[in-house]
């Protein structure tokens, strides 16, 4: 199996679902280490770029990386915004001339999305970021990328996890890193919005 434009589409309106069920949570998140916004930012993006996708029909992986891309970066008024839209962009550039992405692809196409947030943000593992989810859960794809449902389903976990011990971290980057020390004791926002990125990806998938 290969993740065609079928399942990437699909893949970005479970990532619109997901958020829109957590919207409340994500808001409550950043409301503790930053302004508040990071739920109704990632409702708004998620929603334009499904939308975009599903108006403008892309046929290649490189037109679909755009479609969401864009959307995220011109509705995202927050740092999310350049970053996510930096992630599908580069995603989308890795899989230029294709129409669909096989599991080493498409472990190719998640490492240059992801390799574009570190450039984008500077953000290192262990800066309280969504890299401590992004990052563990492209190793963890690659690790098993032959097999694309079992891999992405171990990258939603890494995912997860990376997340999950945010909280424990001080932030070095983004708005929650003025708080210093303060920072310690909550999960970073953005590193939850990524964990339901790849556990779209991974239903995506599945089905
Ligand atoms: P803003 O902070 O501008 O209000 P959001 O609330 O939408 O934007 O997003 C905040 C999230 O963005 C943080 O929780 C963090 O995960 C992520 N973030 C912020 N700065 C960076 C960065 N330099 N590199 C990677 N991720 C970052
Ligand atoms: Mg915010
Ligand atoms: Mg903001």
């Amino acid at each position: 199996m290969a993740a065609d434009i079928t399942a990437l589409t699909r893949w970005v309106a479970l990532f619109r679902d997901r958020i829109a069920a957590e919207q409340e949570r994500l808001t409550a998140l950043d409301s503790a280490i930053g302004d508040a916004d990071h739920g109704a930012n990632m409702a708004r993006g998620t929603m334009a770029a499904a939308a975009n996708v599903a108006e403008t029909r892309p046929k290649t992986v490189a037109e679909f990386g755009k479609a969401v891309g864009m959307a995220l970066v011109s509705s995202i008024g927050g740092a999310s915004g350049p970053l996510y839209g930096t992630f599908f962009l580069r995603l989308g550039t890795a899989g230029d001339g294709l129409d669909e992405l096989d599991g080493p692809a498409l472990a190719r196409a998640l490492r240059a999305g992801l390799d574009g947030v570190v450039s984008r943000g500077r953000a290192e593992p262990g800066d309280k970021t969504m890299i401590d989810a992004l990052a563990p859960a492209v190793a963890a794809f690659e690790a098993g990328a032959d097999d694309i449902a079992a891999a992405a389903a171990a990258a939603a976990r890494a995912a997860r996890e990376g997340s999950d011990a945010t909280e424990a971290l001080v932030a070095r980057r983004g708005r929650a890193s003025y708080l210093g020390e303060r920072s310690a004791g909550h999960l970073d926002p953005g590193s939850v919005s990524s964990a339901l990125l790849f556990e779209a990806l991974a239903d995506a998938l599945a089905e």
